[in-house]
């Protein structure tokens, strides 16, 4: 079994950012990343957000650089999925869905899931209308209207923001009631453009290239219709990709890794950065730090082994 000082768990910036800080502080490292290098940035159109890049980057260009960086600095990397991380004081011993490897230290940055729609073509328009991420996405739809869809707090609060930004928002639940917190559900009564559709759902997108509408079915007696909006925003929930970790590891509510703010788990040696820990911002500017944060303790770890 090859033996590493340092695994990194995704290739997304997080995991990028964190094994860039290992290779340089001359640290063996293994990077892990079932897909190309990228993560979530690869179904980003365009980065607006992030710093240094005045007008935007698009989102492969920013990953296809982040991954070119790191060939200056020799490595290994697996295309495989971690299917299991088993923890032993001092050791790590990682399952891949072909090899086995070992690292003395291991940095978790395996990201989030965002709950779908379940929609045809919902994929086909991420990034062309369908967001996850008002902060993200939300100037790109300037004085248009939006729609979102959710009943519980990151619906309220991603359409209060969106409102501030956009023209009209329709905000979509298919109850009766909004799950949120009340002074939310307060807040948004009080928002002129913001319109509760109610007890409906979407059973359609529209559009070619990039979504320009939804039907809409009410529950309660189907009449159908149609909402002519350049965005939908999907707030039904995420989840973190952790069900390789190891068993005793710390997880707060949807799996997110619970940490301290130098990225160390309850596990000696085992580390977690970007969207994957149990935080509130979730950005590419955010992994970038955690990522430099977890590889710093990493090493810290490493030195005094
Ligand atoms: C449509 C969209 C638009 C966005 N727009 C912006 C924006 O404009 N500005 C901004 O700052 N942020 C934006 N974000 C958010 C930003 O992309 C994320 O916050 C950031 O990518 C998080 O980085 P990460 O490295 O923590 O995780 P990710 O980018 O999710 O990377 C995680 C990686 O881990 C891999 N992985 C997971 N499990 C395993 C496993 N078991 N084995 C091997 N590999 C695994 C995944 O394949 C993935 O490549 C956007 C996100 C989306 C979805």
């Amino acid at each position: 079994m090859k033996e590493y000082a340092a695994a990194v768990i995704g290739g997304g910036p997080a995991g990028m950012t964190a094994a860039l800080y290992l290779l340089r502080s001359g640290v063996s490292v293994a990077v892990v990343e079932r897909f190309a290098p990228g993560g979530q940035m690869l179904s980003t159109e365009i980065i607006e957000n992030y710093p240094g890049y005045p007008g935007g980057i698009k989102g492969y260009e920013l990953a296809d650089r982040m991954a070119d960086q790191l060939k200056d600095f020799p490595h290994d990397v697996y295309r495989q999925e971690v299917r299991t991380v088993e923890h032993q004081p001092g050791r790590n011993i990682l399952r891949l869905d072909e090899d086995s490897i070992q690292a003395k230290a291991v940095i978790i940055c395996s990201g989030v899931v965002w709950k779908r729609l379940g929609l045809e073509r919902e994929e086909v328009f991420i990034g062309r209308g369908i967001s996850y991420c008002a902060l993200c996405d939300a100037n790109f739809f300037k004085g248009q209207a939006v729609a979102a869809v959710g009943g519980g707090n990151t619906a309220l609060e991603e359409s209060i923001h969106l409102s501030k930004i956009v023209a009209k928002v329709y905000l979509i639940h298919r109850r009766d009631a909004f799950r949120g917190d009340k002074i939310f559900q307060d807040r948004i009564q009080k928002i002129a453009n913001i319109q509760c559709i109610m007890n409906s759902v979407v059973t359609e997108l529209l559009g070619d290239d990039h979504l320009t509408g939804l039907k809409l079915k009410r529950l309660s007696d189907g009449l159908e219709s149609r909402l002519d909006v350049s965005a939908l925003f999907v707030f039904v929930g995420s989840h973190a990709p952790t069900g390789f970790v190891p068993k005793d590891l710390r997880l707060g509510p949807d799996g997110f890794i619970v940490t301290d703010q130098e990225m160390r788990t309850n596990l000696p040696g085992v580390f977690a950065a970007g969207d994957v820990r149990d935080k509130l911002c979730r950005q590419v500017a955010a992994a970038v730090g955690d990522g430099a944060t977890a590889a710093h303790s990493a090493s810290l770890y490493l030195n005094q082994l």
